[in-house]
Order: structure tokens, then sequence, then C-alpha cells
């Protein structure tokens, strides 16, 4: 190992232990520093795979098979009345964040990643780049990647103009047992990954694997993603405020989100979502509600210091690139520093490659959102809403692959 090549990595999610892994295979010293003491767990939600996904986990170290996720074939759209107005034959490997982050995490030398390190300020000199921890402790390097998620820190301190964009409407998600699921639903909509348009809304629905990760039937789980338009101001607001009157600006901690709101939910599913998602919700144990962000970067590379993943660029969920543009981040960097042995000459050129595929796929999200927004406020914006409100354009275009989009 060269001991010139020390990285430190702030974030220990999917962004950083990517980039961990790949780093550590190109000969770094490179260790994570991670704010949550325990393992992270799972937001609850599925994740949407695509090709560019298994090339990164592969050089990661990951070994891809069968037990990564559930194949499906097939999406289709449902009718308020729960009838396939549509279907597109699509076949994709549905997995969850829990699988992801074990998969990667078990191929990282645990001695490496420090657990309970939360990250209070930074600075560095042409040698060198240095964390303080707020423990007390600090630790220089010649590298330090941000990928400390959609609060970065790091960005923060260096771009605070840069900060997350409230798309103008909420996601409801959560995810329901395979096997409580009546006759109906386990035909005509769990084998599926399937789309619901009511009007200005969306409800995506696909199956993910159960507890401990399994994929046998029966034991599987069916994961939706519900969004609704929310005017910041008005819904919003009393959304995310809870009973004791706090308000949670960037997302309710789910325990918080008060019982008329979920009862509200239920009932709104019965009046404009198909019967068969509507008994989905019904019967989702923890049923909750995130407001939808985005955010761009203007700038990546920062002398010693690069920002990652989340940190560096959010896409509302539409094209289900989150962990995959993390992984394509962390490739392109470790590629760009095996190529030159300048450093910031390799960071000037991650940023060139990385700031152009992620204000694309910002731009590409947005559109896809646009249907959604409580208020439309420009033409490209309208034309959006237009032409992604049909169920084909909705089922070609969302969480595909986006090689050689
Ligand atoms: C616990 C967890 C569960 C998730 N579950 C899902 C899911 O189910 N479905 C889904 O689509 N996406 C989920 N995500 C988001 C998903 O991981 C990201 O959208 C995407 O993969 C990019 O990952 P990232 O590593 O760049 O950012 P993130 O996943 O947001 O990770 C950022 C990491 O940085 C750490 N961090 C932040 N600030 C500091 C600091 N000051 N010091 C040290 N560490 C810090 C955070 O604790 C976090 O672990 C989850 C993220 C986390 C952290």
């Amino acid at each position: 190992m060269n001991p010139s090549k020390k990285a430190i990595i702030i974030g220990g999610s999917i962004g950083g232990l990517f980039a961990a892994n790949l780093l550590l295979r190109a000969g770094w010293d490179v260790h994570i520093y991670e704010q949550v003491a325990a393992e992270l767990e799972s937001r609850g939600a599925g994740i949407v795979t695509h090709p560019e996904l298994f090339d990164a986990l592969r050089e990661a170290g990951v070994i891809v098979d069968a037990s990564l996720g559930i194949q499906v074939e097939e999406r289709i759209t449902l009718d308020r009345n729960g009838i396939q107005i549509g279907s597109l034959h699509y076949p994709q490997i549905l997995t969850a964040w829990g699988r992801l982050f074990a998969l990667l995490i078990a191929a990282f030398p645990s001695e490496r990643y420090h657990g309970g390190k939360v990250l209070s300020t930074f600075q560095q000199d042409p040698n060198s780049v240095t964390a303080h921890f707020t423990d007390g402790e600090s630790v220089s390097a010649d590298l330090l990647i941000a990928a400390d998620g959609l609060r970065s820190k790091v960005r923060q301190t260096l771009v605070p103009n840069a900060s997350p964009q409230y798309a103008g409407y909420i996601a409801w998600r959560g995810m329901v047992e395979e096997s409580v699921l009546s006759p109906r639903a386990l035909k005509e909509m769990f084998p599926y990954f399937a789309f619901g348009l009511p009007e200005q809304e969306q409800m995506i629905a696909y199956p993910v694997a159960g507890k401990n990760n399994s994929v046998e039937p029966g034991k599987r789980r069916y994961n939706f993603v519900w969004y609704r338009p929310a005017d910041e101001t008005t819904s919003l607001r009393d959304m995310v405020t809870d009973a004791s009157g706090k308000i949670w600006p960037e997302g309710i901690p789910p325990p918080l989100i008060q019982t008329h709101h979920l009862e509200h939910a239920r009932a709104s599913a019965r009046q404009v979502l198909a019967p068969q998602f509507a008994e989905m919700i019904e019967k989702t144990e923890h049923l909750f509600f995130q407001p939808v962000f985005d955010l761009e970067s203007n700038q990546l590379a920062f002398g010693r210091i690069a920002l990652l993943g989340d940190a560096a660029f959010v896409a509302r969920p539409h094209v289900g690139m989150g962990v995959t543009k993390a992984a394509e981040d962390a490739q392109s960097l470790v590629r760009e520093l095996t190529t030159h042995d300048d450093l910031s000459t390799a960071l000037e050129q991650y940023q060139t490659a990385r700031l152009t595929s992620g204000k694309h796929i910002v731009a590409r999200a947005r559109g896809l959102g646009a249907y959604m927004q409580a208020q439309i406020s420009t033409p490209h914006e309208r034309a959006m809403a237009e032409k992604y409100r049909s169920a084909g354009m909705v089922m070609s275009e969302t969480a595909v692959s986006l090689k050689g989009k």
C-alpha cells in the first residue's frame, strides 16, 4: 500500500462505501467516518437497479447473483377501478437499500469503518486535508471525500448557497407483507412493477425482498411510493407539524406524523387509487411520507476535497438513480485518481465528468416530476407535465437505465 495515498471518507452509507471499496482496491489507505454509531438501517424503501449498478458492485468487490433482489418482467398501469390499462415488457431487478448496504459493508474491512464520528470542521493546505470530529479527534490525509448526503456539512461549508429545493410534492411510502395481501392483489399487482396515475398524482409499486432479505414466495414484500402535490406554505407545513406544534421542514420523523394525516392518506387512497393499491396502503403498518427535494451543485472539486453521491446532486426519485449515481460518481473519481498522479488534476477531471451527468439526471427527474408539482411556474414545466401524463410515457421513462439517454 502506498502510504502517500491516504483518503478520509465522511459518510458511511452507499456512496461512501462504494468510494471506499473502490479506492482500497486501487491501493489507497482509506478510512470511513460515519456519524451514526450503530449499523445504519434502511429507511424502509426499495431500490430499482440498473445494469450500471451491477458493474459498479462487481468493481467494488461484491458478488452479484440472484440473491440481490427480485426480478420482475413487466410494468403495468392500473386505473381507478383496478383495470389494467397499459403494459410494458421491461425486465428489472428490484432490491432493498439494506441489501445493498449489507453487501458493500461486508466487502470493506471493519477496522477501517469508524462509526459514531461526527465531522465538525475541516481545513486543507497545499500538502494535506484535516477533518476534525466532535469527539475531539482529528485525522489528516491527502484526500477528503464528502459522501455525507443531502444535508452535507462539507458542501454547506464550501458552498452555502447550494441547498436542497422542495419539489412541490410529497411521497407517501411504505411496504406491505406479501402474506397479508388478498388473492386479487397478489395476482393483479404483486408480480408487476405497477403504476397508477390519478390526476396530478402518481403511484409506483413493486415487489422487494422480505425479512432477512428473503426472496422466497410468500415471504416477500411489496413496496410503494405515492406522489401527491403539497403546497409548501399550507398543506406541507401542516403535515410536517408534530402533535406538540414543532415543525420539521426537512421531513418529519415517521413516528411523529399525526394520525389524522395517516387516516386522510388511507381515505384518499380508497377514493383515487385502484382497489389493489388502496388495499396495500390500508395494510401497510408503517405508512410515512417524505417531502421530495432535489439538489444541484456547480462545483464538486475543492482542492483536496471532492463531493460525491447525494452530497453533490440529488435527483427526484422518478429516475431511480440515487444509488446508481453514487456508484458512478465513485467509479469516476477513482478512475481519475488512478489515471492522474496530480490530485487536483484528477479532481478537476472528475468534476467535469460528473457535473454534466449530475445536471442531466436532475433535469430529467424534474421533467418526470413536473406533473405532480403543486405549482407549475414555467412553460417548460408545463410541457413536461403534459408529456409525462400518459401511462405509456410514464412506464417507458420512469426508473430506467440512462445508458445512452
Ligand atoms: C440510513 C439510510 C437509509 C436509507 N434508506 C434508503 C432507502 O430505503 N431507499 C432509498 O432510495 N434511499 C435510501 N437512502 C438514501 C440513499 O442511500 C441515497 O439516496 C443514495 O444512495 C446516495 O447515498 P449517499 O451515500 O451519497 O448519501 P446518504 O445515503 O444520505 O449517506 C450520507 C451518510 O453521511 C452520514 N453523515 C452525514 N453528516 C455527517 C457528518 N457530519 N459526519 C459523519 N457522517 C455524516 C450520514 O449519517 C449518512 O450515513 C438511505 C440513506 C441512509 C443514510
